[in-house]
């Protein structure tokens, strides 16, 4: 703990698959892994509480599956099953380095992994424990997105942190067009008038409904979730 105490205090955070990936062209980099779990626990040490939801897309997506001829469903449980690894992997690496961690999944793999029990994830949070949520929200048809959204919305985090690969929500893709500047902030409305792709709509009308503010801010800036969680000025704040 440090003398000054953090601007936020329960945060959810969503991880996609592709931030563990690296420069690989799929699965889990350990360096990558590691660097996350390492700016994590620095979120963590400052007492800041923090539950994460992992995403899959790094091993398995849905929408591939379904579009190269699988059932839909079936496919997203695979997409499902694949966050249950990502999530087993940061959480053994976060406790491999001292942070302790613990993953609860919304699919029941009860020798693999604890089920997801609210009470049971607001305890581990209240103790200092990083919660990883795996399994999404349990059904097809959805996204990671939205489990965070939901998981956020259950567990009364102050706020989503979406971790993107760009810093923020800028006017244009920054990529495609180097004019493109980044919002400090917008509300949810400016957004949707906007068409600005911030999360899936379900996710985005879940947090917007709920009142959630949804941070999205780079994964791969060193520093910037632990700016983020301190309340400092980084990436974009999405408010209503
Ligand atoms: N998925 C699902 N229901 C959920 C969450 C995820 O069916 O509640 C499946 C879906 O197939 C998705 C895959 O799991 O494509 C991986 O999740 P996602 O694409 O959100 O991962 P990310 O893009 O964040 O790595």
């Amino acid at each position: 703990m440090t003398a000054t105490p953090p601007a936020i205090k329960r945060v959810l955070l969503k991880l996609s698959g592709e931030a563990l990936m690296g420069d690989d062209a799929f699965g889990i980099n350990r360096e990558t892994i590691s660097r996350m779990a390492d700016e994590i626990a620095e979120v963590v040490q400052q007492g800041v509480e923090v539950a994460i939801v992992i995403g899959g897309g790094n091993i398995f997506r849905g929408m591939a599956g379904g579009a190269a001829g699988m059932d839909r469903a079936t496919a997203d449980y695979m997409g499902m099953l694949a966050t249950v690894m990502n999530a087993l992997a940061l959480a053994d690496t976060l406790n491999r380095s001292g942070t302790i961690a613990r993953v609860m999944s919304a699919i029941n793999i009860d020798q693999v992994v604890e089920p997801y029990v609210r009470p049971k994830a607001l305890q581990y949070l209240e103790e200092g424990k990083v919660v990883v949520f795996a399994a999404g929200t349990g059904n097809p048809f959805f996204t990671t997105d939205t489990a965070a959204a939901l998981r956020g919305a259950e567990i009364g985090a102050e706020i989503v942190l979406k971790a993107t690969k760009v810093d923020g929500v800028y006017t244009a893709d920054p990529k495609k067009d180097p004019s493109a500047t980044r919002y400090d902030k917008l509300t949810f409305d400016e957004a949707i008038s906007k068409s600005l792709g911030i999360m899936d709509a379900t996710a985005f009308a879940l947090c917007r409904d709920q009142k959630l503010p949804i941070k999205v801010f780079s994964i791969f800036k060193p520093g910037a979730l632990k700016r983020v969680a301190m309340g400092e000025d980084e990436g974009t704040l999405v408010y209503i």
